[in-house]
C-alpha cells in the first residue's frame, strides 16, 4: 500500500469526520492505492467502527505502507497538541479533511491537519494555525487571525477582524463581534466561549465566558 491515512479519535467527533476523508480519498481507495483507518488510544483488538479498523497508534506505526498520515478529529484542544507532537515525531505527515459543501474563498492560509465539517466557511483573507477544527455550520469571516489547536463548535460565528489565540474552544452557536481593522475583538490563549454566548469584547487568556453579553464564568 502506498500510504495510509487515520482519523485520529474514533468517538464521536471521529465518527463525524471519517466520512468526509472517505469523500476525499474516494479514487485512491477504489484502486487499493490507500488505506483508511481510525487510530484510537482505546483501541481494542480487531474492533472495526462504522466500518473502518480501529487501530492502535502501535498498530497504525507498524502497518506496511510507504507513507503515514493522521487527522486528529479529537475535541480536546490538549490531547491534539499531544497526539500532533507524537505524530510529528513519528513522521507521521498530518492531513485536512474538507467537506465537500465546506467553502473556502479568497486567499486564506490555512494550517496543515485542519478541519472543516459539512456547511462551513471561511470567506476570504483569514489567517488560520494547525490542527484547527470548525464543526458543522461554523464560519470565520474576513480578515480573522486564528491560532493552532482552535476548536469551533457547531454554528460558532467568527465575524471579521477577530483574532483567536492557540487552544481556544468556541462553544455551539456562540457569535463573536466583529473588530476592526487595528483593534481586532481577541479571544485570548486556551479561553473557552461557553454554548450560545454573544462576545462583543475580548476575552482575557484562559477564562470561561458565558451569556449574552458574555461575561467570565461566576461574575
Ligand atoms: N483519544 C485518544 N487519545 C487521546 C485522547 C483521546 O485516542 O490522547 C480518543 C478517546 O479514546 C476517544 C476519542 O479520542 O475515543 C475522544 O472522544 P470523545 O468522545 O471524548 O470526544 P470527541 O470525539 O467529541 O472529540
Amino acid at each position: 500500500m502506498k500510504s495510509i491515512y487515520a482519523i485520529y479519535g474514533a468517538s464521536g467527533f471521529g465518527r463525524e469526520v471519517m466520512p468526509l476523508a472517505r469523500a476525499m480519498l474516494a479514487s485512491e481507495l477504489k484502486t487499493g492505492e490507500v488505506g483508511l483507518v481510525f487510530v484510537d488510544d482505546g483501541a481494542m483488538d480487531d474492533t472495526t467502527v462504522n466500518g473502518h479498523a480501529v487501530m492502535t497508534y502501535a498498530q497504525f506505526l507498524a502497518a506496511p505502507a510507504e507513507t503515514h498520515h493522521a487527522c486528529i478529529a479529537i475535541a480536546s484542544a490538549s490531547a491534539r497538541q499531544h497526539i500532533a507532537l507524537r505524530c510529528e515525531q513519528d513522521a507521521v505527515l498530518p492531513f485536512s479533511v474538507i467537506a465537500g459543501n465546506a467553502s473556502i474563498l479568497d486567499c486564506n492560509e490555512i494550517g496543515e491537519g485542519s478541519i472543516f465539517c459539512g456547511f462551513s466557511h471561511v470567506t476570504s483573507n483569514a489567517k488560520i494555525g494547525r490542527h484547527f477544527h470548525a464543526n458543522i455550520y461554523s464560519y470565520v469571516a474576513h480578515d480573522c487571525v486564528v491560532g493552532e489547536f482552535v476548536t469551533l463548535a457547531p454554528g460558532a460565528k467568527i465575524n471579521g477582524n477577530v483574532v483567536i489565540e492557540d487552544g481556544a474552544y468556541i462553544g455551539t452557536g456562540a457569535i463573536v463581534k466583529q473588530g476592526s481593522p487595528g483593534k481586532p475583538t481577541i479571544i485570548g490563549k486556551g479561553a473557552t466561549v461557553g454554548m450560545g454566548a454573544v462576545v462583543t469584547k475580548s476575552v482575557a487568556p484562559g477564562i470561561v465566558v458565558i451569556g449574552n453579553p458574555a461575561k467570565p464564568m461566576g461574575t
